[in-house]
């Protein structure tokens, strides 16, 4: 279709100087998708609950706080339209308004006392109230049409003003739910154009006439009381948004706040525990009670000094995971021999291990494999899971250590045949102060951070760690790094 009028375009003019005649159609398509869009922004359903209910609560208060402010409008409305047009027409339109003013605000009523909370609710409400819009704008609009046509051939100036203020009214104060306030527009504007072009058809007068320029004044009249609207209309989102923005702001500081208290009473409880044990055993020696029994004082000391060099654990522990989330822990990387440091590790842990019966079994990799690491925290993460592999092994059992290499990755797999762990653990596994079982921590003992930690010191690597596990049957643990670009 767009083409057609283009197609005479070589008649007047060469086809080289001729612009680009795509320009015009392609601008014209860009508005009208903007415009689209625009629009469609504006009128967007609600999908969150919260959103949608304070619309309708915004929409129904305000509603609510005008029914005064209304009631005068109509009544003069009334007694003008009765006075200088007809009494009767005046004494039905009234009623009829104050029908649908009666059935609105009930229905307001019973949404200003519902609880809320629920996304279809707020739906149905705001489903209700549209077609509550759609009864009361149509009793104002017909009346306004009905005195136009009393008037017969004439500038409309009572009905035309009414509209006017309807729609200002409606654009001022119904911007809360959008699709209300475009249905009320929209009906408005129909009978609006309605009455100037009903006299337009009837006198067909020239375009000098004042017919014309009532028509043309009632356009421009519409395309201002539009943009009220989209204005209010936008100030309203604005402030929504502003609001989900708080609304979020509260949920993370909050949610912050519940952790850090969490956190600290965790700490709190992990620090007493042993220092309670420690003090006890401190006290009993002290009243001298066992002066003369040198193996019960022993056997007292030692639980002393298990205790304190698990506070000792804990609070070295509790240091390294505050440097790594404050981004505090240095690293001074080296070129590793991977296989060394897994042997070197599992030598530390010998006599651990012996203590739980468990035998480590490594199978070296057949060539040399170089990791880019720090010795010490590398040696801290394997520690973590050799000893994990130990704790949570049977009496008897073997702890099986493999290298990899894939393509990318350099792998180091501690494979235990121990308790195993349970499907979606994932979170206790890798949480603070975290265990899979309470009463693990009874038989084993550990603080809950050294994976946690170690998750840290492998993502500082490039790396990461995982596990497979079933349950009864036993766990993998696996470490991994990049391999490194000979260019690198
Ligand atoms: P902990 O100091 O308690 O060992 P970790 O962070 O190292 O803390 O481990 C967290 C928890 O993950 C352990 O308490 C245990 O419940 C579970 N876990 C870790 N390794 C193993 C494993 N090899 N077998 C079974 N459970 C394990």
């Amino acid at each position: 279709m767009t083409s057609a009028p283009y197609s005479a375009a070589p008649a007047k003019a060469p086809t080289t100087d001729v612009p680009p005649v795509t320009a015009r159609p392609v601008r014209r398509m860009s508005t009208a998708m903007r415009l689209r869009r625009r629009v469609r922004t504006l009128l967007r359903f609600e999908t969150s609950a919260a959103r949608l209910e304070k619309q309708v609560r915004d929409y129904v208060m305000g509603s609510l706080e005008l029914f005064w402010k209304r009631q005068t409008i109509y009544a003069a409305a009334a007694l003008l339209c009765g006075f200088y047009y007809d009494l009767q027409v005046a004494v039905m339109c009234y009623l009829f308004i104050q029908f649908t003013e009666f059935c609105d605000t009930w229905l307001s009523l019973q949404i200003v006392r519902w609880k809320g909370g629920s996304l279809r609710e707020a739906r149905r409400y705001r489903n209700l109230l549209f077609l509550s819009a759609v009864q009361s704008t149509a009793a104002i609009a017909l009346w306004a049409a009905i005195v136009a046509e009393m008037e017969g051939i004439s500038s409309h100036f009572m009905p035309l003003f009414f509209l006017f203020a309807a729609g200002l009214f409606a654009a001022v104060n119904n911007h809360q739910i959008p699709q209300i306030l475009a249905l009320r527009l929209l009906m408005y504007t129909v009978v609006f154009l309605y009455i100037p072009i009903d006299d337009l058809l009837q006198v067909r007068p020239p375009i000098q006439s004042f017919l014309w320029l009532q028509l043309f004044t009632v356009v421009f009249v519409l395309f201002f009381v539009i943009e009220c609207s989209t204005i209010f209309l936008r100030l309203y989102r604005r402030g929504l948004d502003q609001l989900d923005e708080i609304r979020h702001e509260r949920d993370r500081v909050q949610a912050a706040y519940e952790v850090k208290s969490q956190f600290v009473s965790v700490v709190s409880h992990e620090l007493r525990t042993p220092l309670t044990s420690i003090n006890g055993a401190l006290g009993l020696l002290r009243t001298g009670a066992y002066e003369n029994d040198p193996t019960k004082a022993r056997n007292i000391l030692e639980i002393a000094h298990k205790n304190s060099v698990r506070l000792s654990a804990l609070i070295n522990d509790l240091l390294d995971l505050q440097k790594l989330e404050s981004g505090q822990m240095t690293y001074n990387f080296d070129e590793l021999d991977l296989a060394a440091m897994v042997e070197e590790c599992m030598g530390a842990m010998e006599t651990f291990a012996q203590t739980y019966g468990i035998q480590f079994d490594f199978t070296p990799p057949d060539e040399m494999v170089v990791v880019h690491a720090d010795r010490d925290r590398l040696h801290q993460v394997l520690d973590n899971i050799l000893s994990n592999a130990v704790k949570f092994s049977r009496r008897g059992e073997k702890v099986e250590v493999r290298i990899h290499t894939t393509a990318d990755r350099i792998l180091v797999e501690v494979q235990d045949h121990g308790i195993g762990i349970p499907p979606n653990s994932r979170d206790k596994v890798f949480g603070k102060f975290t265990q899979v079982d309470s009463s693990d921590r009874r038989a084993h003992g550990g603080t809950g951070l050294g994976l946690c930690i170690a998750q840290e010191i492998m993502a500082a690597h490039g790396g990461s760690v995982n596990y497979t596990s079933t349950l009864g049957e036993g766990s993998t643990f696996v470490i991994d790094f990049p391999i490194k670009d000979e260019e690198e």
